[in-house]
């Protein structure tokens, strides 16, 4: 199974070496080699294949397995101290600190992109707590559909743009707007999905979104 393949820090490591490519990871090859049909853990068809983009899925997998380095991770690897533990997207005046969990998507600003997007897909059902949102997508949005896995690549695409909004806000001190990431998510779903070879209704059905 991928998690007991990759799921520990050291195999990571060995795996993302074996997709070195004169000094550069090639996020083609980790893709090929993490979509391999035999992995069975629950969320895999939820990060991997379908429609997704092989760089929202290297972040979506990350973000699972708890490798993306967050503020507190990297607080605790004692690379930042405790005052620099502050969330960049939170709106306002106070700031939380940041987590896997709050970026995806207890956080004000997520929460207001991840609600749009549940919204824009049809869905009723809400929750911006990580788990209840990985749980839900793995039991209900399985399958080989093109309608389920353009939803699951909504979840990827989501996480995927708010990562790096949280990164251009720290390394490029350039902020946009929720609105904003919630149409980058909608873009990038609606060019990738309008490019597929799908029958009418559905072409229809996504042009209507
Ligand atoms: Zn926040």
């Amino acid at each position: 199974m991928v998690i007991n393949r990759f799921g520990n820090v050291e195999n990571v490591h060995r795996v993302l070496a074996t997709c070195l490519k004169d000094g550069n990871i090639q996020i083609s090859s980790i893709y090929s080699i993490l979509s391999h049909p035999s992995a069975t853990v629950t969320w895999s068809n939820t990060v991997w294949g379908g429609l997704h983009y092989p760089k929202h899925s290297l972040i979506m997998w990350l973000a699972v397995l708890s490798r993306l380095l967050t503020k507190d991770r990297l607080c605790r690897m004692k690379i930042l101290d405790a005052s620099q533990n502050w969330c960049v997207l939170c709106i306002g005046s106070v700031n939380r600190p940041e987590s896997k969990k709050h970026l995806f998507f207890e956080c004000q600003f997520s929460g207001f992109v991840w609600n749009e997007m549940m919204e824009w897909l049809g869905f009723t059902w809400r929750s911006c707590d990580w788990d209840h949102v990985m749980n839900w997508f793995c039991n209900n949005m399985r399958g080989l559909g093109f309608i389920k896995k353009m939803k699951r690549m909504v979840l990827s695409a989501t996480i995927y743009w708010i990562w790096k909004e949280r990164n251009s806000r720290i390394f490029q001190q350039k902020c946009r707007s929720p609105d904003q990431i919630v149409r980058e998510v909608k873009l990038s779903v609606l060019m990738k999905v309008l490019h597929e070879d799908i029958p009418d209704h559905l072409r229809e059905k996504v042009e209507r979104l």
